[in-house]
């Protein structure tokens, strides 16, 4: 175990096998030194900091049925809702008055937003701050509508591969295809965005196998933005009675994700806050370096479950932004309100 974290650490990388058995053979010792490997690479590319997300959750409609989902076309007891043009600027006014210069435009698949609908939102929003960056996380579109997008003024995309193998993935996501969501991921990149995947931990019938092919898979895609959650089982899906992902077991792989993709984005994410009360500091203890608190309007806060228990539905924007800047502040990090680019992108976000 020994030799392949340091291996790792060396080389950014290892064969699948051998993730597996690191997968395998990790002591209590073992987590502490991979942990400790991941916070200091990610220390040599971003030092201390900790970058500040404004997220806004702008509808929660979606054309999807992903079985994990709150959100699924099939759950009818949702509350559905769509902000208008001028709510989600009211959201961005509100996070660029409390200081954030990074939002992040999320919704299910929700076609009413149409290319030229999003081409005004992002207009408007670099028309007023063009200092700001623009991340969407919208999912699925064509080629023409992330290239329009990104010529608008989008800066970066995400979009969770959720799992690189792909039997795994056609049984979680029927009528959708896996081919098709890694094309959008190798055309995101091309076009010039700074590219998000990521996957779930704990999703029924996962293997220490899958896992590993989800770290290759992030290695040869080399995103900017990598999300890792812990699966959450939602009562009003299939998987209600499923038994779920552990904040221990995500943590594993948040840190090797790091050490996989040294200089990613990585948040620390609200299901990790939702799972334990203090799961986003030990995950920026694992190698995370990003946080998104939630801008979206108080009323609708709740209705966004992809998940249930969420925290931090019931709070105020600026309760959110002192809340987590004091934990963040508290586990020895520092918390940095810019654009927080990938340090490919721009060199004052990067140390290495
Ligand atoms: S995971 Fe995303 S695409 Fe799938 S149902 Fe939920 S919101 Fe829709």
């Amino acid at each position: 175990m020994d030799e392949l974290l340091a291996k790792l650490h060396q080389t950014n990388s290892l064969t699948k096998d051998e993730i597996v058995e690191l997968l395998g053979s990790l002591t209590p010792e073992g987590r502490k030194e991979l942990f400790r490997l991941a916070d200091q690479t990610r220390q040599r590319h971003y030092g201390k900091a900790v970058f500040m997300r404004g997220l806004i959750e702008f509808s929660n409609m979606c054309k999807q049925d992903c079985l994990y989902c709150g959100l699924r076309r099939s759950n009818a007891g949702v509350d559905r809702y769509r902000l208008t043009e001028d709510e989600i600027l009211e959201c961005v006014e509100e996070g660029y008055e409390l200081g954030y210069r990074s939002f992040v435009l999320q919704s299910g698949e929700d076609f009413r937003y149409t290319e030229e609908l999003l081409t005004e939102i992002i207009r408007r929003i670099k028309a007023r701050y063009p200092e700001v960056a623009i991340t969407l996380s919208i999912g699925e579109r064509s080629e023409r509508f992330y290239r329009t997008l990104f010529e608008a003024g989008a800066d970066r995309y995400l979009l969770r591969h959720e799992t690189a193998s792909r039997s795994l993935y056609e049984s979680l996501h029927p009528g959708m295809s896996y081919d098709n969501r890694i094309d959008c991921l190798y055309t995101l990149k091309r076009i010039g965005y700074q590219v998000g995947a990521g996957f779930m931990v704990g999703l029924p019938g996962q293997t220490a196998e899958h896992l590993a092919e989800d770290l290759l898979f992030l290695h040869e895609l080399q995103p900017e933005m990598i999300g890792i959650g812990p699966f959450i089982p939602h009562s009003a899906t299939p998987l209600a009675k499923a038994e779920g992902g552990t904040v221990d077991h995500t943590l594993v792989m948040i840190a090797l994700a790091r050490l996989f993709v040294p200089g990613a984005m990585l948040p620390a994410t609200t299901a990790m806050g939702t799972l334990d009360p203090v799961g986003r500091e030990k995950a920026l203890k694992a190698g995370a370096n990003v946080v998104m608190p939630i801008l979206s309007p108080l009323a609708v806060r709740e209705k966004y479950a992809l998940y249930e228990n969420k925290i931090c539905t019931g709070d105020e924007a600026s309760h959110c932004r002192h809340c987590i800047e004091m934990r963040i502040v508290a586990s020895g990090y520092r918390i940095e309100m810019g654009r927080g680019d990938h340090c490919g992108f721009r060199t004052d976000s990067c140390l290495a």
